[in-house]
């Protein structure tokens, strides 16, 4: 892996105002009673850099904004963490593609601050991924499809440093024979995957589930609807069920790093992928330049 590069975001004094320390990245910077790391008590934001751009940058922050109200932490410091994001991706223009990661956790247990960094690396190649696709397994996330608004602490649809549940989901799908995963709520909803958004393609129909079931709202799925006419297709957010799925014509998990992988197999099902759409999809994430 290509050496990372960090930035500190540190808040000081009694208004905790933000600033910015440059660190390096090689060494540890992180106090081992942080609840990023004794808790998962944070969040955090990845965004995927095409040649030193960071892309869908503004809906990025405006989603970390989100999630650091979901878990009562300070409103993130929006001029700050976009320099900081700016200043990581400008270290990757001589790379293809990138990402970085902004992390804000509540900080070291019993004091007062928030502990914010931002760092970046390499990507690997997603050529395979982006192509061939991805088998899926659909597995019970184990909550309905209103726990947002009927157990909102147990913050469905934030982005939350507690991603053990989603790395193990995707473990379960290897167990299973898979590549990725497609959770499904108790009550039979079609939600996300644990690093993704889901898209269907029905005829010129473009779906995806609403946020209101408790998942994250995709950055990358909203700059492909946004764009959905120059293919033709008409992009609609409406919910969706398993049986949706297995019946599209396409299907893609879509996320801001890997950009679009195509679903190949639903439980070990083939499904059809839409190779020429797929490089059509891709090609316009590539592009982005904000
Ligand atoms: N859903 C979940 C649970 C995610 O973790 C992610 C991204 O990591 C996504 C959806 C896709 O979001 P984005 O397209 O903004 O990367």
């Amino acid at each position: 892996m290509t050496s990372a590069h960090l930035l500190l975001v540190v808040h000081t004094g009694a208004d905790a105002a933000a600033h910015l320390v440059e660190a390096d990245a090689e060494h540890p910077q992180l106090a081992v009673m942080d609840v990023a790391a004794t808790r998962g008590d944070g969040i955090f934001e990845t965004l995927s850099v095409v040649q030193g751009h960071s892309q869908a940058l503004e809906a990025h922050l405006t989603r970390f904004e989100r999630s650091a109200r979901m878990l009562d932490l300070p409103a993130p410091d929006r001029g700050i963490w976009r320099d900081a994001i700016i200043a990581v991706a400008e270290r990757f223009a001589d790379h293809d593609e990138a990402w970085v990661k902004t992390v804000l956790s509540r900080g070291v247990e019993g004091q007062p601050l928030p502990t914010g960094w931002v760092y970046g690396t390499v990507s690997p190649d997603f050529r395979r991924e982006r192509t061939e696709g991805l088998s899926v397994a659909l597995l019970d996330r184990g909550y309905r499809s209103d726990v947002a608004q009927s157990s909102p602490w147990l913050l469905a649809g934030a982005k939350t440093l507690s991603y053990a549940v989603n790395r193990a989901a995707v473990r379960e799908a290897q167990r299973r024979g898979a590549d990725d995963v497609i959770f499904v709520s108790t009550d039979g909803q079609l939600l996300e995957g644990p690093t993704s958004t889901v898209v269907l393609k029905r005829g010129k129909r473009w779906s995806t589930p609403p946020d209101d079931v408790g998942i994250l709202p995709g950055t990358t799925q909203a700059d492909l609807f946004a764009a959905a006419s120059q293919w033709g297709l008409e992009a609609v957010v409406e919910p969706l069920t398993p049986d949706d799925l297995r019946a599209a014509d396409a299907a893609w998990l879509v996320s801001s790093v890997r950009h679009a992988a195509p679903v190949r197999a639903v439980d070990g099902v083939p499904m059809a992928v839409d190779a020429a759409l797929s490089a059509a999809m891709n090609g316009f994430l590539h592009a982005r330049r904000t």
